[in-house]
């Protein structure tokens, strides 16, 4: 096993692992920039070095100066966490050059499934099934209409690069088709510094449902059920739960299974997930795979009873899953909401600052995954997410209220949060049904007022 970890991210995802770290006895090494040196993360972990300046490009996504630190602090592995350089192949290569352990899967694995398009034709080849689509890559807007015309409209276009809901533009005719495939590419280009698209049938009012998966190097591979991330806002995740409340025993193992057969053509190993859209006759079809760990993974290890952080550690250090899949049993129900500091009645305008005084839920089934406390200031220059706020309970009736009372309980002053607009989901009569999809708040709960 390794005996020091460094911890290539910040805020509540690097405490996350620093606390898997040190029930493993493992040493946590962070590294930060200089708009983090008051991380309340840092004071846990057992080292912590400076990097850089502020911004992202000068700190956590350079890699030399990340490399320097894990030399210095003497590491035998790297954990990337999630965004920052935790899909980037290169990185994982110098890693792996370096002769230190990169806390996800192989480079090449990465290279096939980080990018949309490839991961495509890799579903194609594994027999996973599909949305309507291009095949390769769309290089002129005469193609891409050429394709929309087959698969007929609407039709989505997504930057190959693409995350974080960015680079992607809904078309229901030519004119919208050709407006966002400039607009996509563009988009991408500035975002991913790589412009290249490709085109696929938009599906109306799907969920989306997604399959926690972890491998180890020596075969095993297995799937902790799936999560409902239905709700969101512009692409991005707001709530997440799980189970979903529209996937049988009988879809989930079918779609566990589709995943895992994904993730052994590409020899994959340590956690990843495979995203699905689902419609509403059931039938299921893949969009990609995240190489990584997730913001929502606790969903997932509140209903398995695993610890997903331990697992991939232990994948990534050669070692054996510390479960099989007959261990893995979905039970109970599990909500997390994502609490950032914005303002909902502002466009969710990001609002940073000082928090100056903090109550935070407790009690029964309650778990805060979150670095922040009375006094911090968040800093302006990264995601504006705060802390993770999830409930476990037996039943999904039983969660919904537990969750309503442990945000009726929280107080963060100093900041606006997207507090209120859980409560309100939480109350909202089609979310209690279980009766939503991904375009629902926008379209129904923030269009109600
Ligand atoms: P990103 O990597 O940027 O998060 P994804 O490919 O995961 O992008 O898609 C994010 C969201 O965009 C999905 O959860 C879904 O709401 C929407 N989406 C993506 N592809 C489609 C599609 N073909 N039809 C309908 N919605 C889609």
């Amino acid at each position: 096993m390794f005996s020091k970890i460094l911890i290539a991210n910040r805020g509540e995802i690097a405490l996350r692992i620093i606390r898997a770290c040190r029930e493993m006895g493992i040493k946590s090494v962070c590294v930060y920039s200089e708009a983090d040196r008051n991380g309340p993360w840092l004071e846990i972990a057992d080292e912590a070095y400076c990097i850089g300046p502020a911004p992202s490009a000068k700190s956590y996504l350079d890699i030399s100066r990340i490399m320097a630190a894990a030399e210095i602090a003497d590491v035998d592995a790297i954990h990337p966490g999630y965004g920052f350089l935790s899909e980037n192949a290169h990185f994982a290569e110098v890693c792996q050059h370096s002769g230190i352990a990169f806390i996800g899967p192989n480079p090449d694995a990465i290279k096939t499934l980080g990018n949309k398009a490839a991961a495509r034709a890799a579903a194609v080849a594994a027999g996973v099934p599909l949305l309507p689509g291009t095949k390769d890559l769309v290089e002129t807007e005469q193609e891409a209409i050429e394709i929309a015309n087959s698969i007929g409209y609407p039709v989505i276009i997504k930057a190959a690069a693409g995350g974080g809901g960015r680079g992607m533009r809904v078309a229901h005719n030519e004119i919208a088709l050709v407006n966002g495939y400039l607009q996509a590419r563009a988009e991408a280009a500035v975002a991913f510094k790589d412009d290249s698209v490709y085109v696929e049938k938009y599906l109306e009012r799907p969920r989306h449902v997604e399959i926690q998966m972890i491998a180890d190097q020596h075969g095993n591979y297995v799937y902790c059920g799936e999560r409902d991330c239905s709700l969101q806002r512009r692409h991005q995740k707001l709530v997440e739960e799980a189970p979903s409340p529209a996937i049988s025993a009988e879809m989930r193992r079918k779609m566990g299974e589709t995943a895992l057969k994904l993730a052994r053509s590409c020899k994959y190993t340590t956690a990843g997930t495979a995203e699905f859209l689902v419609d509403k006759q059931g039938n299921f079809y893949f969009m990609e795979v995240n190489t990584r760990i997730q913001v929502e993974h606790p969903v997932s290890e509140l209903v398995t009873r695993t610890d997903l952080i331990r697992a991939q550690i232990m994948a990534a250090a050669g070692e054996k899953l510390p479960f099989t899949q007959a261990d893995v049993e979905v039970r109970g129900h599990a909500i997390e909401v994502r609490i950032n500091a914005e303002d909902v009645d502002n466009g969710f305008r990001p609002c940073p600052g000082k928090i100056t005084d903090l109550f935070v839920p407790g009690g029964p089934g309650i778990r805060w995954d979150s670095h922040i406390k009375a006094g911090y200031s968040i800093p302006p220059n990264y995601d504006s997410m705060v802390g993770k706020l999830l409930v476990f309970a037996d039943t999904r009736e039983q969660a919904i209220i537990r969750m309503r009372r442990a945000l009726s309980e929280f107080k963060i002053e100093g900041i606006k949060t997207t507090i209120p607009l859980h409560q309100k989901i939480m109350h909202d009569a089609n979310f209690m049904k279980g009766d939503v999809d991904t375009s629902y708040i926008e379209k129904v709960l923030l269009a109600k007022g």
